[in-house]
């Protein structure tokens, strides 16, 4: 008992020794702002600069004519690593230091940034020339190309590109000697790579390693979505979930992006960066693919808006792919555009910006809405895109701009049975709180329900529901029946053709979809739009009885079309 006491209290005091000897001589950073050019002069004399040099590595006169001269700290003439300062000199002091490299003893009024070591010979006891030899290098190259191999997983074809001797401080400040070791993989056999390792040069310990190509690989990521409304959604492609996300992977940074081909997330809170996170590497428990831990439900009431928009976004695309063979997006050259979001807006709301197009989704209130990045209100905003690149529905006149909304609420109904053969009939029902959904379109007049459906303000009769039939629709200038609940006619009419005999949400949508390609103008109104509808029945040979019926019972007669 006695003796095993007084060991641990023996090796504690050795411990406490030991750290505080190796602090108080191990190499230490100096901060250069606020130095002089004094400590120039003290490189290399002092006995805490032993062996220590400044190498001038380029230099550089701004448009003031203050030189700016960059150097590398060198400890016996080998680089330290991350050891780097500027000195800048101004215009008055340039005179008398002649050509490249720079003499310190000649540099007045000079001010300095950037961090050098001192104390580094303290943890250098060793002398290199034992481990710089030609073979101890030869074994650290292997070494490095052994471990690229072994982490990509492929028998990757590596040459030795170059191989550096140099200072490495690590996160304890202390001093090795290592190597700098750059590979670069040959091209024909594999993804091009150019991993680089420093490695100690006596026991070959990795203190760091990076790929240097800057290219993001298309990597497979996993994370969570939905809301405390509809429950959470795991994305990872297992079994009974959502499938994994497609992300974009920076493998030097370890760092993974909200972003593909088709979609890229964008974080208003974050001055509009893309929406990233760590990834190191890929998680067994989620399908092997780059997991991002967030949850943000405590805040927001949703687990990841950006994880959702990410996954809606594309899948909206791959609907209207699918479908029409068409993006549903496209650039002035037809090709297909990105989709780029902004997410986290302060705000109950969404909107499709036309003049630069991109979407936006707001965070809600968290008392009426949750954040609207969600199913049917990301295909119902895509979708307004999709409309303003075809037919270009004016939002200036009420009737074209009921039906641009009418069309986007359509195309969720049509996204929720792209995803699920199923339709609830129902738009924005995942992040309303205080009420089932936003807009019904199997009955649009369900919202009325409670309420009385006109208020009265300065003499104006506003709507404050929906409709769901011409005899509603007042043409009078006392009367106001916004675009969100005029289309509503439109609404009941494609949830009447989708439910007809022989037909489905698909075929409804479809004959829409040609419609607003083809035949809607920028001011058209209901009467011309069904009109258009029945063409595009009559492109695809589709029966326009149906669809003429449809429009009939809610008031609009297309027997003029
Ligand atoms: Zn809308």
């Amino acid at each position: 008992m006695n003796i095993s006491s007084s060991l641990v209290k023996y090796l504690a005091l050795y411990g406490l020794l030991n750290g505080f000897i190796t602090v108080a001589n191990a190499a230490t950073p100096i901060n250069l702002r606020g130095h002089t050019e004094d400590i120039l002069q003290s490189l290399n004399k002092s006995e805490a600069l032993r062996h220590t040099n400044l190498k001038e590595v380029k230099r550089y006169e701004d448009f003031n004519h203050v030189l700016h001269v960059r150097v590398q700290q060198t400890y016996a003439d080998y680089p330290v690593w991350g050891a780097d300062a500027v000195i800048h000199i101004p215009r008055t002091e340039q005179a008398h230091l002649g050509s490249s490299p720079v003499k310190f003893d000649l540099i007045k009024n000079a001010k300095l940034n950037g961090k050098i070591y001192k104390n580094i010979a303290e943890d250098l006891s060793r002398s290199p020339t034992l481990l710089y030899t030609a073979d101890q290098q030869k074994k650290a190259e292997n070494q490095a190309i052994n471990l690229y191999q072994k982490k990509s997983g492929n028998k990757t074809v590596l040459v030795n590109k170059k191989s550096q001797k140099i200072i490495y401080i690590d996160k304890n400040n202390k001093a090795h000697w290592a190597y700098l070791i750059s590979l670069v993989s040959t091209k024909s056999h594999s993804m091009p790579a150019k991993p680089i390792y420093i490695l100690d040069a006596s026991t070959f310990e990795v203190y760091s390693e990076w790929n240097n190509i800057k290219t993001l690989d298309a990597v497979d990521g996993a994370g969570y979505g939905g809301n405390k409304k509809i429950g959470r959604q795991v994305y990872n492609g297992m079994m009974h979930n959502f499938p994994t996300l497609s992300v974009s992977r920076d493998s030097a940074l370890q760092t993974c992006f909200l972003q593909n081909d088709r979609v890229v997330v964008k974080d208003i809170r974050n001055d509009h960066a893309i929406v990233q996170y760590h990834c190191e590497k890929t998680d067994p428990n989620h399908n092997d693919a780059y997991l991002n831990n967030i949850d943000q439900s405590t805040d927001l009431l949703a687990y990841s808006p950006d994880n959702d928009a990410l996954y809606y976004a594309g899948k909206v695309d791959t609907m209207y792919q699918d479908w029409f063979k068409m993006p549903v997006l496209i650039n002035p050259n037809n090709l297909p555009m990105r989709i780029v979001i902004n997410t986290h807006e302060d705000t109950s709301n969404a909107w499709w910006d036309e003049d630069v197009n991109e979407i936006t989704f707001g965070d809600g209130d968290r008392k009426y809405f949750l954040p609207f990045a969600s199913q049917s209100i990301i295909s119902h905003e895509i979708s307004h895109g999709f409309t303003t690149q075809h037919s270009n529905l004016s939002p200036s006149n009420l009737q074209s701009a009921a039906l641009h909304e009418a069309f986007s609420d359509m195309a969720a109904q049509a996204f929720e049975y792209y995803l699920t053969k199923n339709n609830n009939w129902k738009v924005g029902s995942e992040i309303t709180m205080r009420t089932d959904a936003l807009r019904y379109i199997d009955n649009p007049r369900h919202d009325c329900i409670g309420l009385p459906p006109y208020i009265e303000l300065k003499g104006l009769k506003i709507r404050i529901c929906s409709i769901d039939h011409m005899k509603d629709y007042i043409e009078d200038p006392n009367y106001y029946i916004e675009e969100h609940f005029s289309c509503g006619i439109f609404n009941k009419a494609f949830y009447l053709l989708s439910t007809s005999k022989g037909w489905d949400v698909k075929k409804a949508f479809s004959v829409m979809v040609q419609a607003n390609i083809a035949y809607w103008t920028p001011t058209s109104n209901f009467a011309d739009a069904a009109c258009g509808v029945i063409e595009a029945a009559h492109d695809y040979g589709y029966s326009q009885k149906d669809v003429a019926k449809a429009f009939l019972a809610v008031g609009i007669n297309t027997s003029k079309c």
